[in-house]
């Protein structure tokens, strides 16, 4: 591990908090330092009240924040002699010290310090620095830890024995400290959760937090190597959608799947037997439960197993007052060593890979030293049933519709296409645009909100497309099937093959390889549908447009015959016409105004040339595509929607 210190960045910083945000910023920037909150720091100062009264203070991260990229607006300040009068108290349960810590905000609007805030006040140093380094905690779960910890650091760090995060660890801390000179040691362990470090210097303190994690590291390396696990691609991604039915069956809901690393496929029987024997650090229970779920060919036995198994160890917590979480895998191990996490929503999703990247770091090290010895089922179960983490979860938002929910949507670079990937993905989708314009890759950029240029008339290209959804998120619910191309204005007389031809393969062929590709993953989605975008030209055709009505038309029946053949698999199947959209790429300005003066109308007129004299909007058509897949029309399929004013003809 490498110090990230930089004094002339360092030097910027113009007050205590600035600093320390600073140096906050190089331990969260370090993933094997801190990985999704696991870690905090802290400072010590002054600060003169209203009344000209001048207070002890600290300054504790606060939660909610990323140390990685926090300044000061990250920290929460305390009144430092109040919060050493809780250590003083003999019992205090952590919802009253939740509390008590609130009340010592000196800005009642600032969020909660850290849950560790009392063990700040506590270090009699002016800087404070908290990590769960990996390398630490893998050593001090592996049996005998204490001894290696003293073979590595001598006598210069304090292993203090395991006790749960809150009041209890506060108090811990304050009979160490009132019999032992601190001064005398880089740093604190404690077993099981993590590492201390302190200093009156900020750069001090930080160095020591590197140092003796470099030691931790370099122990493991000299002696066991490197674990040199990286991703690989499924297999067989239809195994994989249906893995990730049935976690989202135990979960109650849909869940997104990410990849994590894969192992080599002879370790999969001894790591999973030491995954069993506890997480790296208490907090990973929280995000990944007491350990991942092993699943075969048949993932089915293996997740019934994983749900017998958690709403046993549930039970022996014998605490009416509890309620059960969803019994569900947040990991699995698969039998060739791919890996995967599940979360209710991408970000969840991917804390949890990530947790499991570094657990299976872990295993590696615990079978090269023969064994692990992690916290037991139930310290374990205290954390992950603890009072301030199951209020945690009763303050989370409920949901959004489509939370979990996997889409895609074909055309949607531009116009409808990209109002149904807006929708969808402000409704809690992961949306991934299919289209052949490379500016997708640019307007659908951000996590969960994906653009792929591919040809949709390849029907290769749309199976590898499908399959990287599927390897990246974990299955397929949702098809808009869109993509469309207009050729103006020729007769049947004079209308070439080519127009035909190009016309067909875009706004019908298309449209059946992509089905035909997503059958076999929406056989299992969560509640699946696929919605085609029609034409009011089904209904209602005009001279000229025989090509892009005739391809239409059978896009109509085509979904038909899907939504008679998909009822059986629980597949809904149905489209929407619109009408007269007019901010979609195909309304050009001038093709408006030559259509607008063909008809004698203003442009204004020509827009509203309906029964509603409404002007439709691709986000209404969208709307309308989201009522089919978002559960406002779960016993509807092969209907087909009109978005269109009120047209007279196809009434
Ligand atoms: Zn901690």
């Amino acid at each position: 591990m490498q110090s990230r210190w930089n004094n002339t960045d360092a030097a910027q910083a113009k007050t205590d908090l600035d600093l320390r945000a600073y140096s906050s910023r190089l331990i969260g920037a370090d993933t094997a330092l801190v990985l999704h909150g696991g870690g905090n720091t802290s400072v010590k100062s002054t600060h003169t009240d209203r009344f000209g009264e001048k207070l002890d203070i600290i300054w504790v991260k606060a939660s909610g924040f990323d140390l990685a990229s926090m300044g000061p607006e990250g920290f929460t300040a305390l009144d430092l002699r109040r919060v050493l009068k809780l250590a003083g108290l003999e019992s205090l349960s952590d919802a009253d010290m939740v509390n008590e810590v609130l009340c010592a905000r000196l800005d009642a609007s600032a969020a909660a310090a850290s849950i560790e805030a009392i063990v700040h006040a506590l270090i009699p140093f002016k800087f404070v620095d908290h990590s769960h380094a990996d390398a630490i905690l893998t050593i001090s779960n592996t049996p005998g830890g204490k001894e290696r910890f003293a073979e590595i650091y001598g006598d210069r760090v304090l292993v203090l024995p395991y006790i749960k995060p809150g009041f209890d660890l506060a108090i811990q801390f304050r009979d160490v400290i009132a019999n032992t000179d601190l001064s005398a040691y880089d740093a604190v362990i404690s077993e099981n959760h993590g590492v201390f470090t302190f200093d009156d210097d900020a750069f001090r303190s930080y160095e020591k937090m590197i140092l003796v994690v470099d030691e931790a590291e370099a122990w493991l390396r000299n002696n066991y190597g490197r674990a040199e696990f990286t991703q690989t691609d499924a297999g067989d991604p239809v195994g994989v959608a249906a893995a990730r039915k049935g976690v989202s069956d135990l979960a109650g809901g849909a869940v997104i799947s990410r990849k994590s690393k894969s192992i080599p496929g002879s370790n999969v029987q001894r790591y999973g037997a030491l995954l069993r024997k506890g997480t790296l650090t208490p907090e990973h229970v929280i995000h990944n439960k007491p350990y991942p779920a092993m699943l075969g060919d048949d993932p089915e036995s293996g997740l019934a197993a994983f749900r017998s198994e958690y709403v046993g160890y549930f039970g022996r917590a014998e605490d009416a007052d509890l309620t059960m979480l969803a019994p569900f895998p947040h990991w699995a191990l698969f039998e060739d060593g791919r890996c995967r996490s599940f979360g209710p929503n991408l970000k969840r999703a991917s804390i949890s890979a990530d947790v499991a990247d570094t657990t299976l770091e872990a295993m590696y090290y615990a079978d090269q030293i023969g064994d692990w010895q992690g916290l037991g089922e139930q310290d374990l179960r205290d954390l992950e049933y603890w009072e301030l983490e199951q209020a945690k979860l009763k303050r989370q938002k409920p949901a959004s519709e489509l939370t979990g929910k996997i889409a895609v949507v074909s055309g949607a670079a531009a116009g409808i296409g990209q109002a149904c990937a807006e929708v969808l993905f402000e409704k809690g989708a992961v949306v991934i645009g299919l289209d052949i314009d490379p500016s997708i890759s640019e307007t659908m950029s951000k996590p969960g909100y994906e653009g792929l240029v591919l040809d949709l008339t390849d029907e290769a290209a749309v199976a590898n497309a499908l399959a990287y959804v599927v390897d990246n998120y974990g299955g397929l619910d949702i098809v808009v099937s869109n993509a469309g191309i207009f050729r103006t204005g020729a007769k049947i007389e004079t209308l070439g093959d080519e127009d035909w031809d190009a016309i067909l393969a875009v706004n019908l062929s298309s449209h059946r390889k992509l089905i035909k590709q997503a059958v076999p993953f929406l056989r299992h989605g969560i509640n699946p549908g696929i919605v085609v975008i029609g034409s009011r030209n089904v209904a209602a055709p005009g001279g000229g447009a025989a090509a892009y009505s005739v391809s239409k038309a059978g896009l109509t029946q085509l979904m038909r015959v899907a939504a008679l053949e998909l009822a059986p698999e629980g597949v809904t199947v149905n489209a929407v016409h619109p009408d007269a959209v007019f901010d979609t790429r195909l309304w050009t300005p001038e093709a408006l105004a030559t259509s607008a003066a063909r008809y004698g109308l203003t442009i204004d007129e020509y827009k509203t040339r309906n029964l509603l004299k409404a002007e439709i909007k691709s986000r209404d058509v969208a709307l309308a595509v989201c009522a089919f897949i978002d559960g406002t029309l779960p016993a509807t399929t092969g209907a087909q929607l009109p978005v269109d004013g009120g047209n007279d003809r196809v009434i």
